[in-house]
């Protein structure tokens, strides 16, 4: 392994806890254990795992129920709704699974979904939204029908709704307005401007920042962060993705938390431990734990 690869090193302590809002244990190298044990020693004392598929939801609410301070979320990912109903281009072919009936496929995959949540340590139901950047116009009605039945079992089993929101701003915007948002939206990996932040700050939606508000280029991002209600900010890694400027390529992981929200408080010029006690509150309030 190049220096370039390596995991970077551990960050100074935070010395108020706080929970990493988004991520995927299950795609990081290591044992669930060392995740959280290092994310510990840094004060990352939560997080919320992510499952983005019927198995990794599955095993995200298999994980919180075996550890207290992992919480889950579960979901079909955008871009997994239309590959269950047009077939993955890398599997089984897109004519067989029409001949398979996709759309039952679908909704047999949302049933499981719908079981999962309504697990007492199932927190929330995502990551789920659109995503116009990998799924192509032949997949656009797949992944909104599974955006709209996400919504409507959040809604049901009182969960937090967890978006997925990549170049797809109007259209999920309007898609909430539609469906009516459940009680507590939650908008990961955040990548609006400071126009849509007040729009979410209007509709009370929780912005969660990761790793990118560090990025030399995110400045519209910075511009949001600046402008958002400081009890609707949360902060992530959406590990393993999403490493943190200056370790920006190498492998992400929940004990980065500090990183991001260290320069977070600096867009803010508040001190860290405000910023860190903000953040703890938020998350608590947004996943209702
Ligand atoms: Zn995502
Ligand atoms: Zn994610």
């Amino acid at each position: 392994m190049s220096a370039k690869d390596a995991p970077p090193p551990l960050p100074e302590p935070l010395l108020v806890e706080v929970a990493d809002s988004h991520t995927h244990l299950d795609m990081q190298s290591g044992t669930v254990d060392e995740a959280l044990a290092r994310a510990a020693a840094v004060g990352v004392t939560t997080v919320v795992q992510v499952g983005c598929d019927v198995k990794g939801s599955r095993w995200a609410a298999e994980t919180a129920e075996r550890y207290g301070n992992v919480h889950a979320a579960v979901a079909l990912h955008p871009n997994e709704a239309p590959r269950i109903v047009l077939g993955d281009p890398d599997g089984w072919s897109r004519q067989g699974a029409r001949e398979a009936g996709g759309d039952t496929a679908l909704d047999d995959a949302l049933g499981e979904i719908d079981r999962l949540a309504a697990l007492p340590h199932v927190l929330g139901v995502g990551e789920t939204g659109l995503d116009f950047f990998r799924t192509g116009p032949e997949g656009m009605a797949a992944q909104e029908r599974s955006f709209r039945a996400h919504i409507e079992i959040a809604k049901r089993h009182g969960k937090t709704l967890v978006i997925h929101d990549r170049e797809a701003h109007a259209d999920v915007l309007r898609v909430l307005d539609e469906e009516g948002a459940p009680e507590r939206t939650v908008f990961h990996c955040y990548s609006g401007d400071a126009a849509m932040a007040e729009i979410c700050a209007a509709e009370g939606y929780y912005m969660s920042f990761a790793g990118n508000v560090t990025f030399k280029n995110a400045q519209p991002l910075r511009d949001a962060l600046a402008v958002a209600p400081l009890e609707l900010v949360l902060v992530e890694t959406d590990a393993p993705f999403l490493t943190p400027a200056p370790f920006r390529g190498r492998p992400n992981a929940p004990y980065l938390i500090p990183v991001t929200l260290r320069a977070m408080a600096a867009v803010r010029g508040i001190d860290e431990n405000a910023m860190a006690e903000a953040i703890a509150v938020n998350t608590a309030r947004a996943f209702d734990y």
